[in-house]
């Protein structure tokens, strides 16, 4: 037997005892129903985004078996390329899934390494001129050698992740700002400023949903799979590090990785 009460979801079990008595149990199921709800959104969202690029893909090869004859060279390169689009576009989706599900299982090599941080912005960096192919401004602010204690290929997933939304989501001719500073009470900040399309208020606290996106269209536009930031939101609590963002539509957004002393080794 159960029972809705208030937003509350009780199991109730009645457990017959002595004579004529009996004991009411009541356990509160609440959190294990939202809990089951969300896996069963997952499921829905993993399903529907394969299946767009799946219908496209296959849609594509049965029209060039069937109509083989009447296409040339050039329609024909068309719809391959398409169909490796929307390859590529399903190829990182599982590769995101992969990575989150890594990190969600808990038993993802944590790599204590000792991670240099100047090297790691170093290679964000580069990532984001080969993806932004000139057409932005980005400038680096590289702070003092440091280390964080952690997993390298976390952390860069995270970081990378960061400035490739600067670059997806900043127009031409914008500025993206890299940095990375150590404070005055040793803790640690790597940040990725942008002046781009900025973020409503009212989306930014569930940006790090899985598959939780303010614009479809333009995410899937520029290869967004909607996990990004919910990658970054687990690594960085991984690392005992807090992600913020601030933002204001049609100025720019700011996203910040805070590392706390802890996991800071500072040369000397
Ligand atoms: P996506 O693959 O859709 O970019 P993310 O999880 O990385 O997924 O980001 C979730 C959503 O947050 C994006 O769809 C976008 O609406 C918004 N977003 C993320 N980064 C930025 C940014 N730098 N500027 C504006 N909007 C952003």
């Amino acid at each position: 037997r159960g029972g809705h009460h208030e937003g509350l979801t009780l199991a109730v079990q009645v457990i017959p005892f002595g004579e004529d008595q009996e004991m009411v149990l009541a356990r509160d199921i609440t959190q294990l129903e939202r809990l089951d709800m969300m896996r069963r959104d997952f499921v829905a969202n993993v399903s529907h985004e394969l299946k767009t690029p799946l219908t496209v893909v296959s849609g594509f090869v049965e029209t060039l078996i069937d109509g083989d004859e009447d296409f040339s060279v050039e329609d024909r390169r068309h719809f391959l390329e398409l169909t490796l689009s929307q390859s590529q576009r399903m190829q990182r989706l599982v590769d995101d899934l992969l990575t989150l599900s890594s990190l969600q299982s808990g038993d993802a090599p944590r790599g204590e390494e000792v991670v240099d941080v100047q090297a790691l912005v170093q290679g964000v960096l580069n990532e984001a001129r080969l993806l932004s192919r000139g057409r932005h401004e980005i400038v680096c602010e590289q702070g003092p050698a440091a280390a964080i204690v952690g997993s390298q290929k976390e952390l860069y997933s995270a970081f990378s992740n960061l400035v490739s939304n600067a670059v997806r989501y900043t127009p031409e001719h914008g500025e993206i700002r890299v940095s990375w500073s150590v404070l005055e009470d040793g803790s640690g900040r790597f940040a990725v400023e942008d002046s781009g399309i900025g973020i409503e208020p009212q989306h930014l606290e569930r940006l790090t949903e899985r598959f939780y996106r303010v614009d479809q269209g333009r995410s899937r536009e520029t290869g967004g799979t909607g996990l990004g930031l919910a990658i970054v939101k687990h690594v960085l609590t991984r690392h005992n590090a807090q992600l913020g963002i601030a933002s204001q539509p049609g100025t720019g957004s700011c996203f910040t990785a805070h590392f706390p002393v802890r996991r800071l080794r500072l040369p000397g």
